[in-house]
């Protein structure tokens, strides 16, 4: 198998997969992580992949921790 985002990877892509991300606004850069950004899928590079990722686990855990803030805050009351 070969690697998704490197090499024969992405020999069939236009440009080798390199363009302009619609994020970040870079030029040149490889654009092979497909996401979807305010409904519609678009291809953005590694980096802005790697922020959103980011960004995604920050909210998750911030979640996480508003629900058992909630869950403490519920318990007393309860009890
Ligand atoms: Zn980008």
């Amino acid at each position: 198998m070969s690697k998704a985002h490197r090499g024969t990877g992405i020999r069939n892509e236009a440009m080798h997969g390199r363009g302009k991300c619609p994020r970040c606004g870079n030029e040149n850069v490889k654009v092979l992580y497909e996401k979807e950004i305010d409904g519609n899928n678009v291809k953005i590079c590694k980096f802005c992949n790697a922020q959103l990722k980011n960004i995604a686990r920050k909210e998750a855990r911030a979640g996480k921790a508003a629900a058992a803030a909630a869950a403490a805050t519920e318990a007393p009351a309860e009890a």
